[in-house]
């Protein structure tokens, strides 16, 4: 994979199905910033940033912010120097709002979408992985404290920050968190299902089979391109 392509890439799937841990895998490879816009929420809260209260309201009942407030919010993002060459939003679009505003904007900058992941576990299983969850309070790397070794210290292994729990992940949270998302974000699902960029990745296994369909999947579509 080469520096001048572009890789603007959704990952959509609901809450706790792996967006975030997928999208940290591919930073590196790929080039171009992952975006979280509940990474960005959770920041805005932490550093009691004007707005923070409403955000923090929402976030603790496991409701969405206000289409217009997110819209904002993603304008700016992407119209930062970084995500010139691409982008993986993860969190963002999860309204029908949301995804037609994202088609206006791209199109008004003559860009399109490349690769929209839409990413899918059991729920029993997303429930049990949330509860068990933790992250890098520094540089965002996600954690199963269950599964994986950790230090005593519940330090990060990247980066030596501090191993933190969400305060969205807890079990009736959850529960409610996936029923927004049959509601508002799974309409989304349908409205790219047609598209060619639009692939079903299973994120119920090990990290590396998904992680691998996704590189077979932009490998293959690069493959293409270049014979075209
Ligand atoms: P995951 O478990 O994969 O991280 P998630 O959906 O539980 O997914 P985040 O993406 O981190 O968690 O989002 C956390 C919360 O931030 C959401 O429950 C919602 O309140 C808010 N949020 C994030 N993105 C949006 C958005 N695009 N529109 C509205 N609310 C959002
Ligand atoms: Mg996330």
């Amino acid at each position: 994979m080469t520096a001048r392509r572009t890789y603007r890439i959704l990952f959509i799937g609901p809450p706790g199905a792996g967006k975030g841990t997928y999208a940290k895998h591919l930073e590196g490879r790929l080039g171009v910033p992952h975006i979280s816009t509940g990474t960005m929420l959770r920041r805005c809260v932490a550093k009691d940033a004007p707005g923070a209260e409403k955000v923090r309201y929402h976030l603790d009942r496991g409701e969405l912010i206000p289409d217009n407030m997110m819209i904002e919010i993603i304008k700016r993002r992407l119209s930062e120097e970084d995500t010139k060459n691409g982008f993986m939003l993860d969190g963002f679009p999860r309204t029908l709002v949301q995804a037609k505003m994202l088609d206006g904007l791209l199109d008004s900058m003559g860009l399109g979408l490349d690769y929209i992941f839409n990413i899918w576990t059991p729920y029993n299983k997303i429930v049990q992985r949330a509860l068990n969850r933790a992250h890098c309070e520094a540089c965002g790397r996600i954690y199963n404290l269950k599964n994986e070794d950790i230090s005593p210290e519940l330090l990060c292994d990247t980066c030596g920050g501090k191993l933190v729990r969400r305060g969205d992940d807890r079990a009736e949270t959850l529960w409610h968190r996936l029923e927004v998302y049959d509601e508002k974000t799974r309409p989304i699902v349908e409205f790219y299902s047609e598209r060619p960029q639009f692939h079903e990745i299973y994120t119920g296994g090990p990290v590396e089979d998904g992680l691998g369909k996704m590189i077979d999947i932009i490998e293959a579509a690069e493959r293409e391109h270049d014979c075209a």
